[in-house]
């Protein structure tokens, strides 16, 4: 039998892991199930995810507004 190493996959992290079904994704709200998701951040023990990698981007780099 192969040696498994304690590297575990995020998949396996994430259904391990006592997340609810649906999150928030924090830059457009939508609900999106973890499960899904393909695009997340890991902030410390958080896990923040994203309906697409857009908003990923969105969320790490504010599109800026011009104050006028
Ligand atoms: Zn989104």
């Amino acid at each position: 039998m192969a040696h498994r190493t304690n590297v575990v996959s995020v998949k396996e992290r994430v259904e391990a892991s006592d997340s609810p079904r649906e999150v928030t994704d924090p830059a457009c709200g939508r609900k999106i199930n973890p499960r899904d998701s393909k695009n997340m951040l890991f902030r410390g023990d958080d896990v923040i995810y994203f309906c697409s990698r857009e908003c990923e981007m969105n969320f790490l780099n504010p599109p800026k507004k011009k104050a006028s």
